[in-house]
């Protein structure tokens, strides 16, 4: 959704929305990601502080993540706060996010637009655990055969030990 910022009220304008499981879309670089398993609820406020365009929200989703050890999808609760503070850019007259992580994007301005659905998907990727596990003691893959060894049991391992103990 775009967001006209050139025209909010100084009491500020509030959001509430809430995006179906089919709004994400997968994205190559963000692999941990799979989806969502339910719909996704946000609010957003947005108010003039001085020169500054505060923007205040929250979402709270189930996210369906693939772990990292054994490549399973599984389900986490994600909710969480944020908030930014946008500039006009004394240049160009164009809002500008001021910086407080680096690597923060800047997708989401477009001229005196804000898209939303870019700061959420922006918030979804700062919120998920850098390492994905299904559960703390994930046994994950057998190295050798490739069987998911929290689901099955394979023969490898006694193998595996032998072979490297040589
Ligand atoms: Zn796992
Ligand atoms: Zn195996």
């Amino acid at each position: 959704m775009k967001i006209d910022l050139t025209n909010i009220p100084p009491e500020g304008k509030g959001l509430d929305f809430s995006l179906t499981p089919d709004w994400w879309k997968s994205d190559l670089d963000e692999d941990r990601i799979m989806g969502l398993e339910g719909p996704l609820s946000a609010w957003i406020k947005l108010y003039p502080a001085g020169k500054k365009i505060v923007v205040e929200g929250s979402l709270s989703a189930r996210l369906l993540l693939r772990c990292d050890r054994c490549l399973e999808l599984y389900g986490w609760d994600l909710s969480t706060d944020f908030r930014l503070y946008l500039l006009m850019s004394p240049f160009r007259g164009e809002l500008e996010v001021e910086l407080s992580e680096d690597d923060l994007n800047l997708d989401f301005i477009d001229g005196k637009f804000l898209d939303s659905d870019q700061i959420i998907k922006e918030q979804i990727i700062l919120s998920v655990p850098m390492k994905t596990l299904c559960t703390p003691k994930c046994k994950g893959l057998c190295p050798m055969c490739g069987c998911n060894l929290n689901m099955t049991r394979c023969s490898c391992s006694s193998r595996y030990e032998t072979s490297s103990y040589q």
